[in-house]
């Protein structure tokens, strides 16, 4: 991947991208199971929100809607010349969504000893499961997912290949090396983000996965989204993007926009084994995950 030649380091926020980053990391923290936090007060939020919606007002105007007040920093006291309004935050969209399944995960979000606990009890689940007679017979092990059980990114892909079946760990050739790199170029390391499949058993000869097979694991990884909540999803190719959004678009189509998987952000991108085939796509899978960056605050 290209070297990130995008540093924005020293440069100073303007309000809006204070308040974005800020309601973003009040978020993310919310879907890790943080409880520690005190709730905020709707006044002290609404006093925060006509704070930058000042501020913003003398910014140039680009594309804006309006959307009630979500959620906002807690902890620290209002500043006190602002008066209490009653109009809403504005906030700049970005990229418009262009695939969503709306609505919030199912159950709470649970501490990270507690989604731990789960995670091991699902694994252990598919690991017995004999639902797809095929897969389940030719697999040598199931490749249930790897990671932190708080991510902020998680990257799907499709079904494990002949190194996952024989490790047990998702993405563990040639192109989850690939997948590696992409994930330190987008300046943090594997071990921080969740990798996971759709389908948890390899199809004989890595060969595409029947309707069939996709319904019997759907269960398996839409709970594992709802126990690990991230903000955002990178769908790795064309099958695993079609399967989570419910569409039959292309790559080509899907990606360059954040579309919506329930309260999560979700990027379409190349898999890194098309990208081994097809290196002049690489450009194409570093703008997607610049995108996702710069969504996220990270350049
Ligand atoms: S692919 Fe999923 S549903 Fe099918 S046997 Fe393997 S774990 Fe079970």
């Amino acid at each position: 991947m290209a070297e990130n030649d995008a540093s924005t380091a020293g440069e100073s926020l303007d309000a809006q991208e204070i308040y974005e980053q800020t309601a973003a990391l009040a978020a993310h923290l919310a879907r890790a199971g943080i409880r520690f936090l005190p709730n905020a007060q709707e006044s002290e939020v609404e006093a925060w929100g006509a704070h930058f919606v000042a501020e913003a007002d003398e910014m140039p105007e680009v594309s804006v809607a309006e959307v009630p007040v979500a959620a906002a920093p807690a902890a620290v006291a209002p500043p006190a010349a602002v008066a209490s309004p009653a109009r809403p935050v504005r906030r700049v969209e970005s990229v418009p969504a262009f695939t969503s399944i709306e609505g919030p995960y199912p159950g709470e979000s649970l501490s990270v000893a507690e989604r731990k606990a789960r995670l091991d009890d699902l694994a252990l689940q598919v690991a017995g499961c004999t639902q797809c007679e095929v897969l389940s017979n030719c697999r040598t092990q199931t490749v249930f997912g790897e990671g932190s059980s708080t991510p902020r990114f998680v990257f799907f892909g499709e079904a494990p290949g002949a190194e996952e079946d024989r490790s047990g760990r998702p993405f563990a050739d040639q192109a989850g090396q690939l997948l590696t790199k992409m994930i330190q170029a987008c300046k943090f390391q594997r071990e921080d983000a969740y990798l996971f499949n759709s389908i948890k058993c390899r199809p004989p000869g890595s060969r595409t996965p029947e309707p069939g097979e996709f319904q019997n694991c759907r269960t398996f990884y839409e709970q594992q989204l709802a126990l690990l909540r991230p903000e955002y999803i990178v769908c790795l190719g064309a099958i695993s993007a079609q399967e989570l959004l419910k569409t039959k678009l292309s790559v080509g189509r899907l990606r360059g926009k954040l579309h919506t998987y329930l309260e999560s952000k979700v990027v379409v991108t190349y898999h890194p084994s098309y990208l081994l085939r097809n290196p002049a796509a690489k450009k194409a899978a570093w703008d997607d995950l610049q995108m996702m960056m710069k969504d996220a605050g990270l350049m």
